[in-house]
């Protein structure tokens, strides 16, 4: 069913210089902020010729999916209106621009938590389901659309539209992982998940290489609700691909203290300690990551059983530290996430050689196991190894590194992320997703006048 959304005055534009989180490529855009669907639809309607316009959440995203350089982008922090949230079923109900975090505070004290947390819980729900993103369960609950029964979308010729998986599904598997160019999400139901306490009770296991880190990870998934590996990415020769590997679900009342259990749902967003702006460049490098990972590798225990954390140690511990993206310097860093199927390990095995042979540091390298796919034709995740990266982006030799990366991944049936890319070239990219041609298809029928678009689909031609 489609309505067109009666033209308001479009709010006022600023101009932004805008980056993702890695904070490289900025581009200079006009900033709109508007705070109802009939502002978008002015905002759309008069979009720049040829530039077009984009919606942006929080910027998390590392690269540019969320810039249009010369154009509009739409910001949609006015849109962050938790609309309804029924404490029986957990079904939430928010405007597209309402963060993960706000969807936590609303719904723990009733006992729903998000079905899918990414790293950060600083991202918008319109964001989550643009780029379809997974959590520490992706082997157990999918990806973050596949909770999502419903959403409203303002396609680019204005008309809005309520769009299911049961009535649309071509346009609601496009929309997930369609990195905002099939329109600008508006409302959204996110349907919550059921939790006892906001703890978690945590396994943690620490292991000597990637062939006991893989193993371990393969025999123990179906075990965890929540799994996933810290991995020393430098660790070299016998230690390649060591690994800390922490496993949960959330917690029972009784596995409380009885101090705990006085409020077993009691959020803190607790006090965020900001990174000073100033960051030399190349603080992080193969000396000070190597020796962080020795620590953390070091100072986590063999082996511990039954921990109990809380949200954000558990699922978000880098949203401790406000800006940790400035400890990379002007600079800014690079994320690499690529995904391969069950039964290519090696190019995992592989991809460890080659960075720990060519010293690139870097900070935070995560392994997990995906469970299936979503139908969506750009949704990143499918069944087997995801490994994620962040290296600083003025690292000696990244770009040829990263080349032959994709090489593999690619011959091996596989794909990088687009909501942390910044460099994988178009041709390269068609293989790795065999069904962008029908994604370039629905656009070319939805937005046959190109008005929306960003730095991300230019650099691609999405
Ligand atoms: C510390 C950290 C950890 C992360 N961990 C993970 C992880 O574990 N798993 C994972 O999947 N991702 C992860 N990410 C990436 C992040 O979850 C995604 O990039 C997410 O899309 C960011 O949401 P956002 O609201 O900031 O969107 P933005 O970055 O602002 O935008 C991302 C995309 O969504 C589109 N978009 C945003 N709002 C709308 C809207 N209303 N309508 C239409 N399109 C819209 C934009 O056009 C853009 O293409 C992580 C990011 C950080 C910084």
């Amino acid at each position: 069913m489609a309505d067109r959304v009666a033209a308001a005055a479009a709010p006022p534009v600023r101009s932004a210089r805008l980056t993702g989180w890695g904070r490289i490529a900025p581009s200079t855009a006009q900033l709109a902020e508007p705070a109802a669907p009939a502002q978008v639809a002015a905002l759309l309607k008069d979009a720049p010729a040829g530039r077009g316009a984009i919606a942006r959440g929080l910027g998390r995203s590392y690269n540019n999916a969320a810039q249009n350089g010369g154009g509009l982008v739409i910001g949609t922090s006015q849109m962050n209106q938790i609309i309804s949230l029924d404490a029986s079923t957990g079904l939430a109900v928010c405007e597209a621009g309402v963060s993960l975090e706000q969807l936590m505070v609303a719904g723990l004290p009733g006992g729903w938590f998000v079905p899918v947390s990414p790293g950060t819980r600083q991202v918008t729900v319109g964001g989550a389901i643009a780029a379809d993103v997974h959590g520490k369960n992706h082997h157990r609950a999918g990806s973050f659309a596949s909770h999502v029964p419903w959403f409203d979308l303002l396609l680019p010729d204005g008309a809005e539209r309520r769009v299911t998986p049961a009535t649309e599904p071509g346009l609601f598997w496009a929309t997930a992982g369609g990195m905002g160019l099939t329109g600008v999400l508006l409302r959204a139901g996110v349907q919550l998940i059921r939790v006892e306490t906001s703890r978690l009770k945590v396994d943690t296991v620490r292991t000597g290489d990637i062939d006991e880190t893989m193993a371990y990870l393969s025999a123990t998934d179906d075990r965890y609700g929540y799994t996933v590996a810290w991995t020393d990415c430098l660790a070299r020769g016998g230690k390649l691909g060591r690994s800390v590997i922490t496993s949960g679900d959330f917690a029972a009342v009784s596995d409380l203290t009885p101090w705990d259990q006085r409020d077993p749902l009691v959020f803190r967003r607790g006090g965020r300690l900001g990174a000073p702006p100033v960051f030399p460049n190349g603080l992080l490098n193969r000396t000070t990551v190597g020796l962080a990972n020795e620590v953390w590798y070091r100072k986590a225990p063999p082996r511990l059983d039954a921990q109990i954390q809380t949200i954000g140690q558990f699922f978000h511990p880098l949203d401790g530290i406000r800006n940790w993206n400035r400890v990379y310097g002007p600079g800014g860093f690079r994320q690499y996430q690529f995904v391969v199927p069950f039964g290519q390990d090696q190019v995992v095995r592989r991809a460890l050689e080659r960075i720990s042979a060519a010293r690139a540091p870097s900070f935070v390298t995560v392994l997990k196991r995906f469970g299936p796919a979503d139908p969506g034709p750009l949704s990143f995740p499918l069944a087997g190894w995801t490994l994620a990266l962040d290296f600083p982006a003025r690292t000696p030799g990244l770009d040829g590194l990263l080349d032959q990366l994709d090489a593999a991944v690619t011959d091996a049936g596989g794909r990088v992320y687009l909501a942390k890319d910044s460099r994988v070239r178009p041709e390269v990219l068609a293989q790795m997703y065999p069904r962008l041609a029908e994604f370039r298809a629905l656009r070319a029928e939805l937005d046959p006048a190109g008005v929306l678009a960003s730095d991300l689909s230019r650099r691609l031609g999405l």
